[in-house]
C-alpha cells in the first residue's frame, strides 16, 4: 500500500495535472464511463463535525475509491489544524485491497479550482478580458490563480461579504502582474467570467449583475439551502454542471429547480460539452453557468495521479498489507 502524507502533496500536485485529470474524468462521466456513489454526511454529534464519505469508479482509468472527511468547526482554535479535514483511500478495482492513502486537504482545494478552470476553457467566451471574483476565503486564491493560469484575463475584480478579506485576492492577482480592483456586486457587469465561491446561504449575485457573454462559475454551493446566485440567473442561463443529480440536490440549481424555473433535464453535463457530444456556448450573448457541487471522481482523479507521481520520484511511503 502506497502513503502519500498530506505535507508532501503540495510539491507533488501542480495545476496543470489537476486540470487534467479532473477533465479526464469529466468526460467520463459524461460518457457513462464513471459514476459517483450517494454522498454519505452526517452531523455525528461530537464536537459539532459534519463527516461523510463521497466515492465512486472510474472505468476508463480504473480508479475506484473513496475520500473521508468532512468540518470540524473548532479545529482551528482547539487543535491548531484547519476546520476542513479529509484522507483518500484507493483500491484495486480487480481484488478490491487497498492500494493508496493520500492526504485530502490540499489536494480538495486544487480540485475544486481545477473544476471551474476546465469550465472556463470550454465555456467561457475566448476574448474573456475581467475575471470576476466573489469571495476571498480559502478556496478563492485556489479559485483565482488556477482561473488565471487558465486563461490569459487582463484584470482581476473582486466583491466580498466581508471586505478586509479582498488583499487575499489582490496578492494573487498582483503576482500574476494584474490589476486588482474591488467593486460592487453592481460592478460585476463588467466581468466576462465570474467565480463565487462563498460560504452563503442567501444569493449575492443577482441576474441584474451578470452581463449577457458571461460565463459564471459557482462553486462554492455544496449542501442543501447553500445559495450564492439568484435563481432567476440560471433560467436566464444555459446551465451546466458536474453532476446533474447532485447540481440538482446540493448544488446551485436546487433553488431554480425547487422554483420551477429550471428544469433537470436542462441540466447539462460539463463533459458532455468535453466530449463534444454537446455544443457547450453557442454565442457570444449567451450567459453560461457552471454549477460545481464537487464530485468524489474528482478527488479519485487527482488521487490516482498524485500517486502516480509520489512513485515515480521514490517520494511515496510503501507499507506491507
Ligand atoms: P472560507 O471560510 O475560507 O471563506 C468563506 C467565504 O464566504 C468568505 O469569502 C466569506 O466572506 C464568505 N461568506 C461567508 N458568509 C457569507 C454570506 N452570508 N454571504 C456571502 N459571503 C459569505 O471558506 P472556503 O474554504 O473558501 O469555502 C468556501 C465555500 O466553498 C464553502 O461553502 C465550501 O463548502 C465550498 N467548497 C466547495 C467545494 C466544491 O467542490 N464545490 C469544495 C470545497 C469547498
Amino acid at each position: 500500500m502506497t502513503i502519500v502524507p498530506e505535507g508532501l502533496i503540495p510539491d507533488l500536485l501542480t495545476r496543470e495535472a489537476s486540470f487534467e485529470a479532473v477533465e479526464k474524468v469529466f468526460a467520463a462521466m459524461a460518457a457513462g464511463e464513471a459514476y459517483n456513489f450517494p454522498v454519505v454526511r452526517e452531523a455525528i454529534g461530537h464536537e459539532d463535525a459534519l463527516y461523510g464519505f463521497k466515492g465512486g469508479f472510474d472505468r476508463t482509468g480504473q480508479v475506484l475509491g473513496l475520500k473521508a472527511g468532512g468540518y470540524w468547526p473548532h479545529n482551528l482554535e482547539k487543535q491548531g489544524v484547519i476546520n476542513h479535514q479529509s484522507t483518500v483511500f484507493l483500491f484495486d478495482p480487480d481484488s478490491g485491497r487497498v492500494k493508496a492513502m493520500v492526504g485530502g486537504n490540499y489536494l480538495t482545494a486544487l480540485r475544486t479550482a481545477a473544476a471551474s478552470s476546465v469550465s472556463i476553457r470550454h465555456l467561457a467566451r475566448k476574448d474573456a478580458k475581467v475575471l470576476g471574483m466573489i469571495g476571498a476565503g480559502h478556496q478563492a486564491t485556489f479559485q483565482l490563480r488556477a482561473a488565471l493560469e487558465t486563461h490569459a484575463f487582463e484584470k482581476v475584480i473582486g466583491w466580498n461579504l466581508h471586505p478586509e478579506m479582498l488583499p487575499n485576492l489582490a496578492k494573487v492577482a498582483e503576482e500574476a502582474g494584474l490589476a486588482f480592483e474591488a467593486v460592487e456586486l453592481t460592478g460585476m457587469t463588467e466581468a466576462d467570467v465570474i467565480i463565487t465561491i462563498t460560504s452563503s446561504f442567501a444569493p449575492s449575485l443577482l441576474a441584474e449583475h451578470v452581463s449577457p457573454g458571461t460565463h459564471v462559475a459557482c462553486m462554492g454551493t455544496d449542501t442543501k439551502g447553500k445559495q450564492e446566485v439568484e435563481a432567476a440567473l440560471l433560467a436566464r442561463a444555459t446551465v451546466f454542471c458536474d453532476e446533474v443529480a447532485q447540481s440538482v440536490s446540493i448544488g446551485e440549481a436546487q433553488h431554480a429547480v425547487a422554483e420551477g424555473l429550471l428544469a433537470e433535464a436542462d441540466v447539462v453535463q460539463l463533459g458532455a460539452v468535453i466530449n463534444k457530444s454537446h455544443a457547450g456556448r453557442t454565442s457570444d450573448a449567451e450567459i453560461t453557468l457552471f454549477d460545481g457541487t464537487g464530485v468524489g471522481l474528482q478527488d479519485l482523479a487527482v488521487s490516482a495521479a498524485i500517486v502516480e507521481v509520489a512513485k515515480n520520484n521514490g517520494s511515496a511511503i510503501t507499507v506491507p498489507l
